[in-house]
């Protein structure tokens, strides 16, 4: 297991020696010590990258492009040694992973190639006399951020569009899961140039704090908890850096009366336990209506019942461990506090009885649209489902939430579907599906799940300064 930072084309460990322990949630097992870093190993990293930015920033759209296409090329044939790693230190089943791997790879493929299709207005005459034209530049050293629950696949994100429009970027990953992101810096060793892809390891307090607050670092990118957003967005606020943060989300599920309910209950079946339900957008908050809901929880009982729940390396199991055991007591906390507020657990509702961080599928309904469990986001293998009289107040309790990621409306009535998916306040609606993404089209939230998109050419846009050139003649 590799554990050093990696900064300008090289591994070395921590300045100050620090470590820390890394552990395979599906055992409990410590696994590894990986660098803990400092502001000093932050400075460094810093410092190759902001070496590194005139030569990078300078090629053309057509050579980052090539070298982009070489990063897909190599993490496509990597996949399966990638995988087990990401198996072995989120706890992820072999058997789920091949789906972000695939997504993963296109949008490797897709950044690479879309870093040659910025635009803007045309050149021309506005003011006679002039001609103004606009350019896209990069911005410079772009410090990236990385939560635990896609590792590789959210490490892409926060590579792949600044570095096909020219910027370089330090990343640091969850201090719990580093192990792809290491590998596949050691893997772009002989592909980027030195000190354009830096990865410093280390926790949120003692090395992601000083990342943000580098006077070198013209962007911070965060994908994390709402709390660590906000934590950025004010330490950025000092030297006013651009500031791009996709954070939590408590996805809604609005399912009508006439909606197809068999369907609804094989999504959330596939969708809300995926990754253990540790998904920024798992549909997680069913609204569902009065003449449905009964029907709809006992088949979403007998669903979360059925799904098989064990060690992550068996090709049969369909949802892992938690993170780690304190995310397992966080979802453990939720859940015991709704029951005590008087919610029924249909099913589930407390740990596994075994080793490792496990949590059983967990159906919880009875709950006030006020209650804790509605309101936050547990990020586990968690459901809850709400009965609701009519459209209006379908629509008022989805967006009676501090979060805005994303929700799913099913019905087949296609002009309701069109008023949904105008009012909800999310930065993804899906009709009659929740989950998909795709690398053409962008991802990012509305109210605290943050600001920023990833994928598409939008994303782009956010990692480039806009500049006026006018020309007197
Ligand atoms: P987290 O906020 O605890 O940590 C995310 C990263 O931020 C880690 O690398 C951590 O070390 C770092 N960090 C924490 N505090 C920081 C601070 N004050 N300054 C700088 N860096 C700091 O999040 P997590 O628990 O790793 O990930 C789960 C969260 O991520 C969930 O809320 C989930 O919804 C969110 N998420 C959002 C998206 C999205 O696209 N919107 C995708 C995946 C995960």
């Amino acid at each position: 297991m590799l554990t050093d930072n990696y900064i300008n084309g090289k591994f070395q460990p921590a300045i100050e020696g620090a470590t820390d322990q890394v552990v395979n949630p599906a055992t409990g097992k410590v696994i590894g010590d990986v660098a803990s870093s400092s502001a000093a190993d932050v400075d460094a990293a810093v410092q190759a990258a902001a070496a590194a930015f005139p030569e990078w920033s300078a090629k053309t759209p057509r050579e980052r492009s090539e070298i982009l296409h070489k990063v897909a090329d190599i993490v496509e044939e990597n996949v399966a040694e990638l995988s087990e790693l990401e198996c072995e230190n989120v706890g992820k089943p072999v058997s789920i992973i091949e789906f972000e791997m695939d997504q993963l790879c296109d949008n490797w493929r897709f950044f690479a190639s879309a870093g040659r299709f910025l635009d803007g207005k045309a050149a021309g005459e506005y003011l006679e006399g002039y001609t103004s034209m606009v350019r896209r530049d990069p911005i410079g050293v772009v410090g990236s951020i990385a939560p635990w629950n896609y590792p590789l696949f959210m490490a892409t994100w926060k590579l792949g569009p600044p570095l096909a429009v020219g910027n370089t970027v330090v990343l640091k990953p969850s201090e719990l899961t580093p192990y792809t992101t290491l590998r596949l810096a050691e893997l772009l060793q002989d592909v980027l140039p030195p000190g354009v892809f830096n990865v410093v390891c280390g926790q949120g307090q003692a090395a992601g704090v000083p990342l943000v607050q580098h006077p070198d670092v013209a962007m911070v990118s965060l994908t994390g908890s709402v709390a660590a957003g906000k934590s950025v967005a004010q330490e950025a606020s000092d030297s006013l850096k651009r500031v791009h943060l996709e954070l939590g989300g408590k996805a809604p599920v609005i399912v009508f009366d006439d909606a197809d309910v068999e369907a609804v209950v094989a999504n959330l079946r596939d969708n809300s336990f995926y990754n253990t339900g540790q998904d920024c957008t798992a549909p997680c908050r069913v609204i569902a209506g009065s003449k449905v809901h009964d029907d709809f929880v006992a088949q979403l009982t007998d669903a979360a019942g059925s799904v098989v729940t064990g060690d992550p390396t068996d090709e049969d199991t369909e949802m892992g461990p938690l993170v780690s055991d304190v995310q397992l007591d966080r979802v453990s906390g939720y859940v015991d506090r709704a029951a005590e507020a008087g919610a029924e657990i249909t099913i589930g509702g407390g740990p596994r009885d075994s080793e490792g961080y496990f949590y059983q599928p967990s159906v919880v309904v009875g709950v006030d649209q006020a209650s804790e469990i509605v309101q936050r986001e547990v990020f586990g293998p968690v459901i809850t489902v709400q009965a609701v009289p009519d459209e209006e107040t379908a629509l008022a309790w989805a967006n009676d939430c501090d979060y805005g990621l994303a929700a799913s409306v099913w019905t087949n009535d296609v002009g309701r579907a069109m008023r949904m998916a105008r009012g909800l306040r999310f930065g993804t609606v899906w009709v009659n599906d929740h989950i998909p993404i795709i690398s053409e089209m962008p991802h990012g939230g509305f109210k605290q799940s943050g600001y920023g998109k990833d994928m598409s050419l939008y994303a782009l846009d956010h990692y480039t300064e806009l500049k006026h050139v006018m020309v007197k003649h």
